[in-house]
């Protein structure tokens, strides 16, 4: 398998190379040169296997010559060893015909270990096998940092930058960053959003110079590796449901809910991709006006969705405009220097034959988190809260299960679960001790010379 970019400038590359670049060189994303395929029967068999086996069936068609299938079958054993869910992934009966797919039973407690813990492990791997070092520089709005940090703390060869927004994570999310103590993380806190922290991250890539010298590398949800990891659990998911499913996602970057429309290409029957988000509404106003447009991101309670830059939706541009290229190029330009883009009804009209959009602003989060405890005892995290709401504004079609993806355990966000039961959720061991930890990070101004110049200084005093 080789995967191509979408603006169409770069030359194929393979797995290993997707892997430990992210970016494509032409500032575009990589996507496989085609889609594998799955039949029905072989979906279905996906009921009884185990979690981890149908993640290699499906990861097996993407990795290529990149890894031996012992090597990637041993990886991603171990990554999912680390789960506190014997099946990684539950779906969990929540109403009739409703479900939550818990995402969060990883070492960070949000669904990106998913696919997290399977891209350190294989990264390592692609690493030692070409020899050298990387730099790996992270850009987060809350949950990527922290499971980077799970996935890549302490490896030899790697040194890794996190940049997220400064006060703009909750604490819980901010501890999981900053008390690590290995010596090869290393915490930026930004004075600016997330998109500012992702501007910056794209524009150290952009510098030719330093990306080559720094050997610089993405592991945000532009990196093809990890949509393909998480394209599995909506496999599983629906394997053990008779109807095709509605999925609704709680989206910020876009990086989720393509994956599921990964898995449509690759065979799966889903009914709709139902893009949940809070008042940083982009793609909800792109899908349902046909006008993609970056305002200011404004905090919330879901604040890992506090975004206003979708990258991934260049790839769902790609596909919907029959890759073409051209188009998506000029297109993603045009968006540079305007901040808006005007999507061709054509390219329209196919986006929504396969995803609905819908929002929620904070008071319906609170109240949806209220609602469900009351309705049902449990306690769901203001992301999944979102996506409740939005599923509630989308109705659906009669018959068919309503599958709402829970990406983060309620114990990331106390805060925003007292306000709205009145009572502070449990708080796993694994979060609680860090709340002893003392904490390390630097606070830089959104620009990008400081940062670089940060990382340059990081990164002379290893090689001295
Ligand atoms: C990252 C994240 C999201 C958004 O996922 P995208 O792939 O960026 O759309 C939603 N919920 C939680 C808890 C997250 O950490």
């Amino acid at each position: 398998m080789r995967y191509i970019s979408t603006r169409g400038k770069s030359a194929a590359q393979s797995f290993a190379d997707v892997l430990l670049s992210g970016l494509a060189p032409d500032g575009g994303l990589f996507m496989p040169e085609s889609w594998p395929r799955f039949s029905p029967s072989e979906i279905a068999a996906f009921k009884d296997r185990r979690y981890a086996e149908t993640a290699v069936t499906i990861l097996r068609q993407f990795v290529g010559d990149s890894f031996t299938p012992d090597e990637l079958e041993s990886d991603v054993d171990a990554a999912y060893a680390r789960f506190d869910d014997p099946e990684i992934a539950p779906l969990v009966p929540l109403g009739r015909n409703q479900y939550l797919l818990e995402l969060f039973h990883g070492p960070t407690l949000a669904f990106k270990d998913v696919a997290m813990q399977v891209l350190g492990r294989l990264f390592a791997r692609a690493l030692e096998k070409r020899g050298g070092r990387a730099t790996v520089i992270a850009a987060t709005s809350g949950d990527t940092g922290s499971a980077a940090i799970a996935a890549l703390g302490g490896l030899p060869s790697v040194e890794l930058f996190v940049l997220h927004p400064h006060g703009r994570v909750s604490e819980m999310q901010r501890r999981q960053m900053t008390t690590s103590a290995h010596a090869n993380v290393h915490n930026i806190a930004l004075n600016g959003s997330f998109d500012d922290a992702q501007g910056i991250v794209k524009s150290l890539f952009a510098d030719d110079d330093f990306s080559k010298r720094a050997n610089l590398s993405a592991v945000n949800s532009i990196n093809f590796a990890r949509i393909a990891a998480q394209s599995v659990y909506y496999f599983t998911a629906a394997a053990r449901l008779s109807a095709p499913p509605v999925f609704v996602v709680p989206t910020g970057n876009f990086g989720d809910v393509f994956a599921g429309e990964a898995a449509m290409r690759m065979g799966l029957a889903v009914d709709r991709l139902v893009v949940a988000t809070n008042v940083n509404d982009i793609m909800v106003r792109t899908l349902n006006d046909g006008v993609y447009a970056a305002g200011e991101a404004r905090p919330s309670l879901s604040p890992s969705m506090d975004i206003q830059v979708a990258s991934n939706f260049e790839r769902a541009l790609f596909e919907a405009s029959g890759r073409d290229t051209d188009y998506v190029r000029v297109a993603m330009s045009e968006f540079r220097n305007n901040l808006r883009l005007q999507i061709p009804p054509s390219i329209l009209g196919a986006l929504q034959t396969r995803y609905a959009a819908n929002r929620a602003d904070d008071s319906e989060t609170i109240s949806t988190i209220k609602k469900v405890h009351s309705e049902t005892g449990k306690i769901v995290d203001p992301h999944t809260a979102v996506a409740l709401a939005a599923a509630h504004k989308y109705g659906g079609r009669e018959g068919l299960p309503l599958v709402i993806l829970a990406t983060a355990h309620p114990g990331k966000f106390p805060d925003a679960i007292e306000a709205a039961i009145g009572q502070k959720p449990p708080i796993p061991d694994r979060l609680s001790s860090l709340l002893e930890l003392p904490e390390k990070l630097t606070v830089l101004d959104a620009k990008l010379p400081l940062v670089r110049a940060y990382i340059e200084a990081r990164l002379a005093h290893h090689e001295s």
